[in-house]
């Protein structure tokens, strides 16, 4: 399973494809992306391989700057394109990528449920998307830290606001997320093979942080929401 998030100047369909191939060592069973074209955010998934998504995607072909990719292990609701990441909440505003389990998650999708939210797949990760739809009022940095205050389990998470193209959010628990900081360009991924070929110039996410990615930089916040300053680490190793 792997994340790899990507906001700069290239074609991110590339960046994203290229991302998960170098992050298919980790195993999964399904793949996807989701790309925001300057009007919506298009996601195009598929059970199977990296190359098997590759081959829908051509047909799509999507075009835009920003975007987010994953390979599925699924560990709630079947394999099924449905159940493939990314997820989003009802209006495509919220659009994420998730690797790990959300223990709670069935909790959260009663009270949703009861609220009027409908869910489409059988997964975790779908309730991430309603909650932050549900808790969003303006504000994205508060509103992640009281995602994070109503999560339990694991999580690397990386989120596209379809009113906001210059910002890619991640954040994470118990589950790896390295943020790459290129020139112009940023990235998120998984693990560090995915970032190489833009910048060796990474951070790791700790534990109950949350970043901010755009073509400029990246910010990071504490789980309380008080900005840090991390330590950027220069990658000398080649692939
Ligand atoms: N728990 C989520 C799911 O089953 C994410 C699995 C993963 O880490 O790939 O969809």
């Amino acid at each position: 399973c792997g994340i790899v998030g990507y906001i700069g100047y290239r074609n991110v369909c590339d960046v994203l494809l290229d991302g998960l191939k170098r992050l298919e060592y980790r195993g999964y069973d399904s793949a996807g992306i989701a790309i925001n074209d300057g009007n919506e955010i298009e996601i195009i998934k598929e059970v199977g391989k990296v190359s098997d998504l590759e081959r829908i995607v051509a047909n799509v072909a999507p075009k835009g700057k920003q975007g987010i990719g994953h390979t599925r292990w699924a560990t709630h609701g079947g394999v099924t394109t449905v159940n493939a990441h990314p997820h989003s909440d009802e209006y495509k505003r919220f659009v994420l990528a998730h690797n790990g389990i959300i223990e709670n998650y069935h909790e959260l999708k009663e009270a949703l449920a009861a609220e009027g939210f409908t869910f489409i797949s059988q997964t975790d990760t779908e309730v991430i998307a309603h909650l932050l739809s549900k808790i969003y009022d303006g504000d994205m940095l508060k509103a992640l830290t009281s995602l994070q205050d109503q999560l339990r389990g694991s999580y690397a998470l990386a989120i596209m606001d379809r009113e906001d193209k210059n910002h890619i959010y991640c954040m994470r628990k118990g589950s790896p997320l390295v943020l790459g900081i290129g020139e112009g360009e940023s990235l998120c991924a998984s693990d560090i093979p995915a970032i190489l070929p833009y910048t060796r110039k990474v951070m790791y996410m700790d534990d109950g942080e949350i970043a901010q990615l755009s073509s400029q930089g990246i910010k990071v916040w504490d789980a309380k929401g008080t900005p840090i300053q991390k330590k950027s680490f220069f990658i000398d190793w080649d692939l």
